[in-house]
């Protein structure tokens, strides 16, 4: 945004594609959210997926003229070429995504990174992370992912695909990880991991149950759920550890389904980190909650703000 005159009514579309929800929201300059709106990602063939996610756009927009589009989107995704294909958005395969809402918004910069990225750069932009300047955002959910700023700027990666920190490998004899290899941080941190690792010690075999029971569990003392969230944390703490000495880190935010578990999480974690953390450019290195329900958005919308001008 270097020669351009922004107006207080200046605005860019920031838009959020998850496998159950989308979102999307004019946003400013410095970071508000003016109008929003989100619906529930519908099932469906490659158009009807996106006559959902027009009429969301169009809706969101109104009369307004964003400057440019910035959509983040579950990956994997073709930064290249413009391409998605959500795991859990079947429809979408290799679907033109940035030419699609461009024929929809005219002729405006359209921006697109993968959700996790743009988490960690909502983050940093305002929220836990914006007094930062190197930062590690997780999403940890049904995944682990997550996004790197360093020296204030996004770490995309030859292929849009830096920072995938569920797949530092943390043990070296470690669990098969569903990406092939083995150790990963996912096949111990992921909700359905634990829940995988939990019964498995014993913890309501033959129940159908998810990671909110776990950590419910764990808050209330079950001795099996919180050694398993204490894996769970071992291996986070690894892989932050590891992404802080590669890149000389100095805060990490943890956000996703998993992290409001609350301290059951973030205490093991902070004090594995503390543990493992022993170089001294490393020992300052803060671990912290998300702050913002949207930052996915914001730091799809923060990626157009960057390519207005
Ligand atoms: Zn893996």
């Amino acid at each position: 945004m270097s020669d351009v005159a922004v107006t207080e009514q200046d605005t860019v579309l920031g838009i959020d594609i998850g496998g159950t929800k989308m979102a999307a929201a004019l946003v400013s300059a410095d970071g508000r959210t003016l109008t929003g709106d989100r619906i529930l990602t519908p099932a469906g063939d490659a158009d009807q997926v996106f006559a959902a996610l027009g009429e969301l756009i169009e809706r969101v927009r109104g009369d307004a003229r964003p400057l440019a589009v910035g959509i983040g989107s579950a990956g994997p995704l073709d930064q290249v070429h413009g391409l998605v294909s959500p795991v859990n958005i079947p429809g979408w395969r290799n679907f033109p995504l940035v030419d699609r809402v461009r024929a929809l918004v005219g002729d405006v910069p359209v921006t697109l990174g993968v959700d996790g990225h743009c988490f960690a750069l909502g983050e940093f932009w305002t929220g836990a992370g914006r007094e930062a300047d190197t930062l590690l955002g997780i999403v940890v959910s049904t995944g682990v992912g997550g996004g790197l700023v360093v020296d204030g700027k996004p770490v995309i990666g030859q292929s849009g695909n830096a920072a995938h920190i569920g797949h530092v490998v943390v043990d070296l004899d470690g669990e098969a990880c569903a990406c092939g290899s083995f150790g990963c941080v996912e096949a111990y941190a992921s909700g359905p991991r634990m829940v995988t690792r939990a019964k498995r010690r014993g913890w309501r075999t033959g129940e159908d149950v998810d990671a909110a029971v776990l950590a419910a569990d764990a808050a209330a003392g079950d001795e099996l759920a919180l050694a398993t969230f204490d894996d769970g944390a071992q291996a986070l703490a690894a892989g932050i550890v590891a992404t802080a000495v590669t890149v000389d880190l100095t805060t990490v935010v943890i956000g996703g389904g998993v992290s409001k578990a609350g301290s059951v999480l973030f205490d093991p974690v902070q004090a594995w980190v503390k543990r493992l953390a022993q170089l001294p450019f490393v020992t300052d290195l803060t671990v912290e909650p998300a702050q913002l329900d949207n930052a996915g958005l914001l730091g799809a919308a923060h990626q157009a703000w960057s390519a207005v001008g």
